[in-house]
Order: structure tokens, then sequence, then C-alpha cells
């Protein structure tokens, strides 16, 4: 009887000590479930910040280069020659040709004028044609403007300078055929 009471009374015993752990650990995992919910909502708003800013400067990325006003001009900076700027898309296929080929033919422009009046400006920004397609070169990277993609006479020179280098004329040459042609009367 002791023996079979004595479990009793150690179950009943443990029952009654461990009754309120029960109610307290209860307690403590509703505690540690709204632990963990809070730690996974978390875990995704944090996922969702990281994919939001990765898809927003890839997209950045994309499409737009660096762009900035300069003056009149608009220059877009790229990583390279071959990626031309995204003001193009703007203009006709004969004016994106001519673009590549200011780059191309880069060392040739520089040692010709440009006739639109952009080497006359107070500023002497313009220094050659080259300037009126290309702002810029540093560290690799190309800044363009957008001068030529607007004005006749730059795109007109370029599209002779390609001609008479296609020709195999020097670039004395070109330089007497283009001011020849282009060069206004009242400068000597
Ligand atoms: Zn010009």
């Amino acid at each position: 009887m002791n023996k079979h009471s004595d479990p009793n009374n150690v179950m009943s015993s443990e029952r009654k000590s461990t009754e309120p752990i029960p109610d307290g650990s209860g307690h403590s995992n509703s505690e540690a479930r709204q632990k963990r919910s809070a730690i996974r909502l978390l875990f995704i708003i944090a996922a969702v910040t990281i994919l939001t800013v990765f898809i927003l400067t890839a997209c950045g990325n994309a499409s737009n280069n660096s762009t900035h006003m300069h003056g009149s001009e608009t220059f877009e900076t790229t990583d390279s020659f071959d990626q031309r700027p995204a003001f193009l898309a703007d203009y006709s296929n004969l004016t994106r040709t001519l673009y590549a080929e200011a780059a191309n033919l880069g060392d040739i422009l520089k040692q010709i004028n440009c006739y639109c009046g952009c080497m006359d400006e107070e500023d002497k920004m313009h220094d050659s044609l080259y300037r009126c397609y290309i702002a810029e070169e540093k560290d690799g990277k190309v800044t363009w403007t957008d001068h030529s993609a607007g004005c006749g006479i730059c795109l007109e020179e370029v599209q002779d300078i390609v001609k008479l280098h296609k020709e195999g004329k020097s670039v004395d040459q070109i330089r007497k055929a283009i001011d020849d042609k282009f060069k206004p009367d009242r400068i000597s």
C-alpha cells in the first residue's frame, strides 16, 4: 500500500509541482513563437529590401548612364567607346552612325575645326570637331555630348571626313577640304 501510494504521491506531487511549469513553459513557448515569427518577419523585410535595392540599382545602371546638363549640352558618360549614349535613341540612324564614326576617327577629328560657331564661343570649350561629339575621356570612361546630334554642320563635317578618309586622303588634305567647304569667309 505504501509502495502503491508512494508512487501516487510522488506522481501527484510531481504533477502538482509540474502543473505550474507547463503553464509557465506554455507562456514561454508562445513568447518564443512570437520571437520566431518576429525574426521571420525581419528576414522577409530584409530580403524584400535587398531585392528592391538590387532591382532598382540594376535598372538604374541599365537605363541611365550618368547624364547631366553642361550649358546647353547634355553630357552622358558611358563605360567605353563601344557603349553609345542613350540620348542617340532620339535621333536618326545616320546621326547614330556618324557618332560611331566620330569615335572611330577621333584622332583625325581632333585636328579638324568645327565651323558651326561653337569654337567662337567665349568659353572656348570646343577646341576641335572632336569636342562636338566627345567631351571627355577619363579612366577609360567616355563622356559624350549631344551637341552634334542637333547640329547639321557638325554632322556634315564628319560625313565628309568619313568619305575623304575612305578615299585615302591625309589629315592635311581632309582639313583643307573641310576648311574650303565650311569655313566662313569672315574667318581668314
Ligand atoms: Zn560644333
